[in-house]
Order: C-alpha cells, then sequence, then structure tokens
C-alpha cells in the first residue's frame, strides 16, 4: 500500500473506497458534535422504562453525547454499515424462528476486524492519525451518527433505513481525530406507510412510530430478559420466534432492495440448519453449544433458548 500523503478530500475518497473494497455496504462520515437532541431523547425514553432490564443503556451520558471524552482530539465519525441479509432465510422462516442477524458467526468479532483493519490503513496513509473503532461495545450512538453521515433515516420501526439497501445491516463507527469531508443526512421516506407498526405482534412500536418500547419488543424478551419464563404480555404473541424478531423489517417495503450478503462468516453451519421442529424440542445443552459456539445466539444461553422455544411454539 503506498503511503503518499493525501489532501483532505482525496483521503476521504480513499477511505470510502477501501471501506467499500473491504465488504462494508455503504459508508457515511460526519463531523463530531455534541448530542444534545439524542441524549435528550434517549433521557426521555429511559424515563418511561423503555428499556426494561437494559440498565447499562442509562450508563456513561457524558460519553454518548461527546465523542471528545472517549477519545481525545475526536472530530470525524466514519459510520460504516455492514449487510447480514442471508441469501436463504429459512431460519427466519420456520418456527422457531432466528433473526437474520444471528445465522453466523458473531457480527462484533467479524466487523470489528474489518474496520480496524480500515483504521490501520488509513494510519498508512497518515501515521500520526489516532481513531477508535465501536461496534455495539462502547457507549456510542451508532445510529445517530448513521443517521447524521447520510447511511439511512431512522424509520418508524427505528431502524436506519437505505433507500437503495433497505435495513439488514450492522451499524459500526471508527471516530478519528483528524477532519474530513462531511455526507448530509437522507430524509425521511416512510411517509404514510405504516406497516411496521400494524404489524408488530406486540405493539412494541409507538402509534406514530419513531419510538420503541423494547420492553414489549420480542427481540428484547428472547435476548436481553434474564427470567426463567417470559412475561405474559408475550403469551400467543411471539409468532415463532426464538431469538429475536425480524418482522418490523420484513414488513418495511424498502427491504425489497436488500440483496444477500458475501461473509462466509454470516453463513448458518450446517448443524443449524439442519435442525427440525424435533431436534429443537430435545435439544441438549452439548447440542446448543455445538450449534451455537461463537455466534449470538450462544449469549442467551442453552436455558434461555428453551425457554424461548417453548414460548415461540411451534407454529
Ligand atoms: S422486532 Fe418484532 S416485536 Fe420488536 S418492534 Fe419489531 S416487530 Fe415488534
Ligand atoms: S414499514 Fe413503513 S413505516 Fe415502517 S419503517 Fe418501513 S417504510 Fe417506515
Amino acid at each position: 500500500m503506498s503511503s503518499t500523503h493525501l489532501d483532505k478530500s482525496s483521503f476521504t475518497t480513499w477511505i470510502k473506497e477501501e471501506a467499500l473494497t473491504a465488504g462494508f455496504l455503504t459508508v457515511g462520515i460526519t463531523k463530531v458534535v455534541t448530542l444534545d437532541t439524542e441524549t435528550d431523547r434517549l433521557k426521555a425514553w429511559l424515563d418511561k422504562g423503555y428499556n426494561g432490564e437494559m440498565h447499562y443503556m442509562a450508563n456513561h451520558f457524558d460519553l454518548r453525547k461527546d465523542p471528545r471524552l472517549l477519545m481525545d482530539g475526536a472530530q470525524s465519525v466514519i459510520c460504516l454499515s455492514f449487510n447480514y441479509h442471508p441469501e436463504d432465510d429459512s431460519l427466519s422462516t420456520t418456527a422457531p424462528k432466528i433473526a437474520r442477524y444471528a445465522y453466523g458467526r458473531d457480527y462484533h468479532k467479524v466487523v470489528k476486524k474489518k474496520m480496524i483493519n480500515l483504521l490501520k490503513g488509513m494510519q498508512v496513509h497518515r501515521p500520526e492519525l489516532g481513531g477508535r473503532a465501536f461496534v455495539d461495545s462502547a457507549p456510542v450512538m451508532e445510529r445517530e451518527w448513521a443517521k447524521r453521515a447520510g447511511l439511512g433515516w431512522v424509520g418508524k420501526n427505528t431502524l436506519i433505513i437505505h433507500p437503495k439497501k433497505g435495513s439488514y445491516f450492522f451499524l459500526g463507527v471508527i471516530i478519528i481525530d483528524q477532519e474530513l469531508d462531511y455526507d448530509t443526512p437522507i430524509s425521511d421516506h416512510c411517509g404514510t406507510c405504516t406497516r411496521c407498526i400494524d404489524a408488530c405482534p406486540t405493539e412494541a412500536i409507538a402509534q406514530e412510530g419513531y419510538e420503541l418500547n423494547a420492553s414489549q419488543c420480542i427481540s428484547y424478551a428472547t435476548i436481553e430478559l434474564k427470567a426463567e419464563k417470559l412475561p405474559a404480555d408475550f403469551d400467543e404473541k411471539m409468532e415463532g420466534w426464538a431469538f429475536g424478531c425480524d418482522i418490523c423489517q420484513e414488513v418495511c417495503p424498502w427491504n425489497k432492495f436488500s440483496t444477500p450478503h458475501t461473509e462466509a462468516d454470516f453463513h448458518p453451519s450446517d448443524k443449524l440448519k439442519a435442525m427440525t421442529s424435533e431436534s429443537w424440542a430435545v435439544m441438549t445443552q452439548d447440542d446448543f453449544d455445538s450449534i451455537f459456539f461463537g455466534t449470538p445466539v450462544k449469549r442467551t444461553g442453552y436455558e434461555g433458548m428453551k425457554r424461548n422455544i417453548e414460548a415461540a411454539g411451534n407454529d
């Protein structure tokens, strides 16, 4: 790799091209600012108790608000999306269902590694450049930065939606201590659509959209909630989901633009693909460990997954 000095504009272009070559779906860049409105909104959301038992979401407000407290001299936020839409999504259509993002290897590791490589590449051009990469791992408001950087608008289902790519992607950010050229946000294209609100079986999305009561969301219940039994609110409403829930993405018209990912690490293992409703019902701890080793599903644990499978039913 050449280490010729690039001016700001050429360096910005180089970063974007390099990110796309590395397999990222989209890339956008925004300036570091203090996220006052966004953290006020988060505070109001927490005050309603919508975070359920995700108490960590109330931590580190100061860092969420100002990335300069996370990294000295932070100036630019490089936002990246990484496609996880599978070619074969049968694991999300046959109960017990698994959210598409969780079919393969844990995205934290896969995406973070690519981001670190991108950062190292930047440092070849500018050895003095300081930066940190984050994937769902620190108090960084990734969705808010992604919105500012033009990776999509925040839909009524509260996810970032790209007008040509849909919403089946992970988000990550690299914060660096140098100035770059910045992108502009994409306007909201939800219009009068209410499909996600209407389709959510637990009414977790506010009637007017743009706000999610996570404590009512199947995704939260099946992944985050540590309880022996799911609350009665979820009875008969699981629609077969045992780990996560993709309903509000499945119904979103913009996801007709989703294309299959090409990341080998995200393909489901043969063992997972071979599961039948009978084998799910008799899954042992050893089966669970061997099927889900290194995947996001591991997080819910064997007992948690058994609980979810029972709640999901076999419909
Ligand atoms: S993930 Fe499922 S339960 Fe949660 S808001 Fe979307 S449709 Fe509703
Ligand atoms: S389903 Fe409709 S309202 Fe919901 S996020 Fe998609 S476009 Fe917006």
